[in-house]
């Protein structure tokens, strides 16, 4: 009896300042977690618990690669994010409690076909093929010394223009509160990540773009998209 075939194994995040990677296990991301990027989709955030949507970590890339522009969109859109890593067990938390399975942050972005989405939403249908992406779920290294503070920025270029800036006060759900209630639906745990939500600013890129962000404190972030020919 034998292994059919081999799979590239997943993606570990550098731990700044050490030789360390995190394994990604699963990656869960938290929906219109900032009030004015709620309203610039055309909705509202909910104020009685945060919802989310998954990424398989397959698709996970680290910050700083090239990757082909995907395929199905003519509208692919970036989202820059504050990600969380989780390094111990977290079932049925507390918020005050979920401080203790974090093991630090990072940038991401949350790379989105924002018309596919749309379908999904107007046919009442799944997201994946908005969010699930080959390459979507980007990945800086992470640090263990990072807290959450209300005048953090987090901010977004591309090709050097600036298109999402706001601060971490603007999160509606706080970290512990999203660990915390997802914990009420996931036995989370070490390899877990969860993506906490963009800012106000998402815009469209193409295929040349090279894409930037940064939180005050963590490792900056880069991707590069180019066209699936090259
Ligand atoms: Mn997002």
């Amino acid at each position: 009896m034998g292994q059919l075939f081999d799979l590239p194994t997943g993606v570990a995040v550098p731990v700044e300042g050490t030789l360390d990677v995190f394994p990604v296990r699963r990656i869960f991301c938290v929906g219109r977690n900032y009030e004015k990027h709620a309203a610039e989709m055309g909705g509202e955030v909910d104020r009685e618990a945060p919802w989310y949507f998954t990424k398989s970590a397959a698709h996970a890339v680290l910050s700083g690669q090239t990757v082909p522009f995907p395929q199905g969109t003519s509208n692919y859109h970036h989202e820059m994010e504050l990600a969380v890593y989780l390094g111990a067990d977290a079932f049925e938390v507390s918020a005050d409690a979920a401080g203790s399975a974090i093991l630090g942050y990072s940038c991401a972005l949350d790379m989105t076909r924002r018309d596919r989405q749309q379908d999904g939403k107007d046919h009442r249908r799944p997201w994946d093929l908005g969010k699930d992406v080959e390459n979507g779920a980007v990945l800086a290294p992470l640090s263990r010394g990072f807290s959450v503070a209300p005048d953090v920025r987090i901010h977004l270029e591309v090709n050097g223009e600036v298109r999402q800036d706001a601060t971490l006060s603007e999160l509606v759900w706080s970290v512990e509160e999203v660990v915390s209630h997802l914990s009420h639906f996931y036995r989370l745990g070490a390899g877990d990540v969860i993506l906490t939500g963009t800012p106000a600013g998402v815009g469209p890129v193409v295929a040349g773009d090279v894409i930037t962000g940064g939180i005050d404190g963590l490792a900056p972030i880069e991707l590069t998209l180019v066209d699936p020919a090259e």
